[in-house]
């Protein structure tokens, strides 16, 4: 009797490891290489154009007040001269002042449209930063092959690559099977509601709804997946939302020579804790799931195992991921404080004390969900949370990995990227395209550039051969039927 229940479970065990190694070798496909075509025919003032573009700083500052307009009116006119055909053969519409609507109409009319959009500003760069930097901030310096300064990657590679491929098409008299809109804001940096928000709303004013809609966000990684040993570009299918979660404390205050045993700032301070001490709860999103899948058969055995084995090791696997802060954005809505205010001099203790968190919300989750989580959190009534209406914009719908408009850019990226992986990808910053996420379900984020760094940041540059294959990228996505 004894003997024949430790075979059942001697069996049950064996088909326990059994169905965990028929997963993980059923998982174990070769990821599949695309031919790729030669980047040929891009003109070399390509790269010039992008350095002047850097040279003209169009900074978007928080502060609208020192935001330099003039700025933004010599970038017009350097299009305008840049660029003659476009400015000779399109339309453009002016939105807000400094954002344009550019109509390049098809020849089908009962095609629907394509929006190609970039953004024209960049963020500043700090005074104490620019002796960090190898080259001055805005000379726009091209350095044996790369180009170098603020905006090089974000965005204006973007919007130069998008204008190089259409002058040049327009300039063969190539007019496109369907009407594409090209689309330009001016203030993606501080949000985008003057810009890329109104120029959404004119879209759904025409009661236009676009086949595609592609913007900046995901590009290729070299780094992150050593083990594949193949570039992976991942392109953006959704966003985290965003919205900022205010904490008060009011508290007499007083003399500091006299303090009680508990300020205003004692109290903050706890209530920040609280909550850094916890996150919201792990989830793995549609497009997080679909990066495992396309990524997961190149990985080593551990890996495959866990990957293809959730059921059992989504535990493992979600710890494995909170140990880097990019890969626990992935999976978490996050919260961090990052504004504190208290006090007017050093002998007065304070009276209020506020604190704003910022959170980024994963799709599936809400804004009321992170008050209601950050409330809980906290659980002390002298400390008032609410959230701020200005900047709140919920998580976006995603747009699925099987829509035409993902296989299209798929295939365009198999063909200007050798030997890539290519995979959806769920995007934890905010774009201009957010905006078209509550009227298109088909919604992309993607640039194929490989050697881009920098962005936000210090040294950002982009070598001229990204450049290149972006200008490709988008011509054949312009003259494709
Ligand atoms: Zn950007």
């Amino acid at each position: 009797m004894f003997k024949r229940f430790l075979f059942a479970i001697l069996f049950a065990f064996l088909g326990f490891i059994a169905l965990i190694l028929f997963n993980t070798f059923r998982f174990s496909k070769t990821i599949p290489v695309y031919p790729s075509a030669a980047v040929t025919g891009i003109s070399d003032s390509a790269a010039v154009h992008l350095s002047r573009a850097i040279q003209i700083k169009t900074v978007s500052f928080g502060d609208t007040l020192a935001i330099d307009t003039t700025e933004f009116l010599k970038f017009r006119g350097f299009l305008g001269t840049t660029y003659p055909a476009i400015h000779q053969k399109l339309p453009r519409q002016i939105i807000s002042e400094f954002s344009y609507i550019y109509t390049w109409v098809g020849k089908n009319p009962s095609l629907k449209p394509y929006i190609i959009m970039a953004h024209m500003d960049v963020v500043p760069v700090e005074a104490i930063a620019e002796k960090n930097w190898t080259v001055p901030s805005f000379s726009g310096m091209i350095k044996g092959d790369t180009i170098w300064g603020r905006g090089a990657v974000d965005d204006k590679a973007s919007a130069i690559a998008i204008f190089e491929a259409a002058e040049q098409l327009i300039k063969e008299n190539f007019q496109p099977e369907r009407t594409i809109y090209l689309c330009f804001g001016h203030d993606e940096e501080i949000s985008g509601k003057r810009g890329a928000a109104k120029i959404a709303a004119w879209f759904k004013e025409q009661n236009i709804h676009p086949e595609m809609v592609l913007d900046e966000g995901g590009q290729v990684d070299t780094e992150h997946f050593p083990e594949l040993k193949r570039p992976v570009a991942v392109i953006g299918v959704g966003e985290k939302g965003y919205v900022n979660i205010d904490l008060v404390v009011e508290k007499p205050g007083g003399h500091s020579s006299m303090p009680p045993t508990e300020t205003a700032i004692d109290i903050l301070n706890s209530a920040i804790e609280k909550v850094r001490l916890h996150q919201m709860p792990a989830c793995i999103t549609a497009p997080v799931h679909q990066l495992f899948e396309r990524i997961g058969p190149g990985g080593g055995f551990v890996n495959r195992m866990a990957l293809s084995n959730q059921w059992l090791f989504k535990n493992l696997l979600i710890h494995q991921l909170e140990k880097s802060k990019e890969t626990n954005a992935l999976i978490h809505t996050t919260l961090v404080p990052t504004i504190v205010k208290a006090g007017i001099k050093d002998n007065v203790i304070p009276s209020v004390a506020k604190a704003t968190f910022n959170s980024r919300i994963l799709p599936g989750e809400t804004s009321e969900d992170v008050l209601a989580f950050v409330k809980k959190a906290i659980n002390d009534e002298r400390v008032t949370v609410s959230k701020q209406q200005i900047s709140l914009m919920e998580p976006s719908n995603t747009t699925s990995p099987d829509h035409p408009v993902f296989k299209k850019i798929e295939a365009l990226t198999y063909k200007t990227v050798p030997n890539v992986i290519v995979s959806p990808y769920l995007m934890v910053g905010a774009t201009d395209s957010r905006y078209f996420r509550s009227f298109s379900d088909a919604v992309v984020n993607f640039a194929p550039m490989i050697n881009a760094k920098g962005f936000h940041g210090i040294d950002e540059r982009i070598p001229i051969t990204d450049l290149h294959r972006m200008i490709f990228f988008y011509k054949m996505l312009m003259t494709e039927k």
